[in-house]
């Protein structure tokens, strides 16, 4: 049987690429967007109560990663990306439909607009449902996740001094919490697991309108080296 299902609104988000999004919602609280909502929800009675919620579920597509052939076992970078394990024991972005789900920090609702925080989504990620998160129903306190069970270890972020300086100059224009977002994201060390990374690799992402580099002086340790405005 197939059902055919239509977006509900377009997330605008910090993120503009996947390379250094946090692998999960909450890491990055400082990550923000808004939900853009499409017609006919963008109307304020399709909201009207989210005002008493604190948290919201999305319900949305990975429409940078969809494929037509299914898998079976996914590599999860969460375990090096060299374990191969059952699809449906992970969270990977490849999966049978697409379908992602996240909880996320509702800061401000009106009409037409969700403005979001601790987002782990991609800008122009469809979202196909929201829903308010119900905590004695949704926070399951003897839970356990042998794969997960605790967030990804953090390291040391630090800023060459002109890159911070242009972090705080570009925070202030862009009316967000860029330098938080920034060491937020990069303490994930989001390089992938096999990489050795050497001290004269530069890596970079792109995060608002702004691309940021970095590299690691050392294994384990990240300096962020510039903030530039993004020319493409
Ligand atoms: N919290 C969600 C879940 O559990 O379904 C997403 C988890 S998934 C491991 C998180 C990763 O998805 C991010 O690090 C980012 O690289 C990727 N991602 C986010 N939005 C995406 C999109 N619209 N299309 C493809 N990949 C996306």
């Amino acid at each position: 049987m197939q059902h055919l299902v239509s977006p509900v609104g377009i997330v605008h988000s910090c993120f503009k690429e996947k390379f250094a999004i946090p692998r999960q919602p909450h890491l990055a609280p400082a990550a923000r967007g808004v939900l853009e909502l499409l017609p006919p929800f963008d109307q304020g009675d399709a909201v009207q109560g989210l005002e008493q919620v604190s948290h919201v579920w999305l319900l949305f597509l990975f429409h940078q990663a969809l494929e037509d052939k299914p898998r079976l076992k996914v590599r999860p970078p969460r375990l090096g990306g060299n374990q191969s394990v059952g699809v449906f024991s992970t969270r990977a972005t490849h999966r049978p439909n697409g379908i992602g789900q996240s909880v996320v920090r509702l800061e401000r609702v009106e009409p037409g607009r969700l403005h979001l925080s601790g987002i782990d989504l991609l800008d122009g990620t469809p979202v196909l449902d929201i829903k308010p998160y119900v905590p004695y129903a949704d926070s399951v306190a003897e839970a356990h996740n042998g794969m997960a069970d605790a967030p990804p270890p953090l390291i040391p972020v630090d800023w060459q001094d002109a890159a911070l300086q242009q972090a705080q100059q570009q925070a202030l224009r862009l009316g967000q919490p860029l330098v938080q977002l920034i060491e937020q994201c990069l303490a994930q060390d989001p390089r992938p697991a096999y990489q050795q990374p050497q001290p004269d690799r530069r890596y970079g992402a792109r995060f608002w309108d702004l691309d940021v580099h970095w590299h690691y002086p050392e294994p384990g340790r990240i300096r962020v080296l510039d903030v530039q405005t993004a020319t493409t």
